[in-house]
């Protein structure tokens, strides 16, 4: 397939190959192909060898506030907890692009939570619901029902994944570790 500008496309379309055009936005180079990333457009600049998508919406692709999604903590900062986000809930397509969303400590629990080390660390599989996107950098998420949360949580001593063995604690089974957790009431063991 050789795409032209107005083309409509899904993820995954090939648009051309590396040899002729470059990829620029939601395209990628995928061995020799140029592939489209999102739903939408086709924008070739033939002048300039380029091929983009302007994608169907200018939010995250398939991410929208209300939506509970399955992601990663990658970081825990201040006040904020980052979360790779690998898919929405009950949705086997995974996404394609992956977004960064971010726990505020005021979202992550009902009632107060002196630091978001109690509830996350590095490694942990949480369930959020999105309460707020923003372009595709800026999604925000909520832990605070019973049902979202920490659903696999990684020992921060031996990186093990952990049982639950209280309302808010884990423990890890390989060397003891017991930490304290915001446990979804989906928690994986
Ligand atoms: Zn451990």
């Amino acid at each position: 397939m050789k795409a032209k500008s107005g083309d409509f496309v899904l993820p995954g379309d090939i648009l051309g190959v590396s040899e002729e055009f470059l990829p620029a936005d939601w395209t990628c180079d995928d061995n020799g192909n140029i592939k489209a990333l999102v739903i939408g457009t086709v924008d070739l600049d033939d002048k300039n060898k380029r091929i983009s998508i302007i994608p169907q919406t200018d939010s995250p692709a398939e991410l929208k506030k209300g939506m509970d999604i399955v992601g990663q903590i990658m970081e825990v900062r201040g006040q904020r907890a980052l979360v790779k986000i690998k898919g929405i809930k009950d949705n086997p397509r995974g996404l394609v692009v992956s977004f960064v969303g971010g726990i505020h400590v005021s979202q992550a629990q009902k009632g107060y939570l002196a630091k978001l080390t109690d509830a996350f660390h590095i490694g942990d599989i949480v369930e959020a619901k999105i309460t707020k996107t923003v372009g595709i950098d800026s999604i925000d998420l909520n832990t605070s029902y019973k049902e979202h949360g920490v659903v696999k949580a990684m020992c921060t001593r031996c990186r093990h994944y952990m049982k639950q063995s209280g309302k808010n604690e884990v423990t890890c089974p390989n060397c003891g570790n017991k930490e304290k957790r915001k446990i979804s009431i989906n928690y994986a063991v």
